[in-house]
């Protein structure tokens, strides 16, 4: 809407016809002090106004809308029967006009003029209507993400709490299981569904072992006791587990010895056990495995490599990741895909990194690498 401003009731009903004949909406008012009244009650695209006016004149209506943040963006053209003089149009300006127009009017350059403005009116008020949407979206944005990480710091306690709770009972289970065995006579038929019930437990544990561990991480609780650790023990022991729970496996272990690491040596047994557990589990009809440990760049480079399924290009980054599981073998292998997260954490503690290669339908090979601790 435009509202004219102007004492001579002639000049607001010719400008009222023009504005109206180019489908422009109209709003008029016969003096300054009328015209202020107006501005404030309504929203206006543009205001065309006499300066001469009995009373408060153009350039003091301009002065006071200048001063208002909600009209100080209105803009005006001036009209005036008087000869342009600069001090007019620099006053004019000053005050927030932002065109002067002189009389006797040209109606087509008035036209011009207005539809101007009201092109930059439209692309105002659409523009700001952009910005309050982004704005708003902007705000339920950040209210969706402060809501999506309550959920998920909620989500950690509870797994957090509900290890803690299962490895207490568990730990009694697997007591009185022990017991039961142990009471049992050599050849009695039961001992055998007593030993699978315990081979249950205990991967219960690993289970429940495993997600306490990934919440110790989050909360930057996973403790380390180093000591210097003589590695070729460390993999020898490590294997000799993976022999014992699977004798149908063929371990061959090469590469350099003597060599010595500062570590945590729980931590890192439970890094080779992993990859160990993965070459067997995820090569169900290839039985050999091979583990090689070499010293390069003071570094020393441990290689578990199996001949199994292998991992397609696009999932070979994903795998270190929490909670990862390969698509389709999570059909077949049971797990829950945080045994490699823990792994690269471990090894990132001990400043040292993991990765793997790997080749679909032909096997894999894990490596880790860690700061020797010695130089051989
Ligand atoms: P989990 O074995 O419990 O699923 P991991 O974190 O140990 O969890 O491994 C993540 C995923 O990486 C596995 O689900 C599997 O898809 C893939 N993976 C790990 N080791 C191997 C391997 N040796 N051969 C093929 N795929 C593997």
């Amino acid at each position: 809407m435009i509202l004219i401003v102007d004492d001579t009731p002639e000049n607001i009903f010719s400008l009222k016809t023009l504005l109206e004949l180019h489908s422009f909406p109209t709003d008029t008012a016969p003096s300054g002090e009328e015209a202020l009244k107006r501005v404030l009650k309504k929203s206006y695209a543009l205001i065309i106004m006499d300066v001469q006016m009995p009373g408060m004149d153009g350039f003091e209506v301009a002065e006071i809308l200048s001063g208002n943040n909600a009209t100080k963006d209105i803009p005006i053209i001036f009209l005036s029967a008087i000869n342009i003089d600069k001090k007019y149009i620099t006053r004019g300006y000053l005050s927030g006009g932002i065109d002067y127009v002189t009389k006797p009017i040209d109606p087509d350059i008035l036209l011009l003029r207005v539809k101007t403005f009201y092109r930059l009116y439209e692309q105002n008020r659409i523009l700001n209507t952009v910005q309050d949407n982004l704005r708003k979206e902007i705000e339920f944005r950040k209210v969706a993400q402060e809501e999506a990480l309550a959920a998920s710091r909620r989500k950690d306690e509870f797994m957090s709490i509900a290890s803690h709770e299962l490895k207490t009972p568990l730990a009694s289970m697997k007591a009185y299981i022990q017991l039961l065995d142990r009471s049992l006579d050599k050849n009695d038929k039961v001992r055998s569904y007593v030993e699978r019930t315990l081979n249950q437990i205990n991967k219960l544990n690993a289970l429940i072992t495993d997600l306490l561990d990934v919440s110790r991480i989050e909360h930057g609780k996973l403790k380390f006791n180093e000591s210097l650790i003589n590695f070729d023990d460390l993999i020898r022991d490590v294997t000799e587990m993976i022999r014992q729970t699977h004798p149908d496996y063929q371990i061959t272990i090469t590469g350099k010895d003597g060599i010595q690491v500062v570590g945590d040596e729980n931590r890192l047994e439970q890094v080779l056990l992993n990859y160990l557990t993965n070459a067997v589990k995820y090569s169900p009809d290839c039985k050999e495995i091979q583990v090689n440990t070499r010293l390069e760049n003071n570094l020393v480079i441990v290689a578990v490599s199996d001949f199994g399924i292998g991992i397609d290009k696009k999932s070979q980054s994903e795998v270190f990741r929490k909670f990862y599981r390969v698509e389709g073998s999570e059909h077949h292998f049971q797990g829950l895909g945080v045994g490699l997260y823990i792994c690269s954490e471990i090894i990132k503690r001990h400043k040292g990194s993991c990765w793997l290669q790997s080749e679909p339908g032909k096997g894999s090979t894990f490596f880790f690498s860690l700061p020797a601790a010695n130089q051989l």
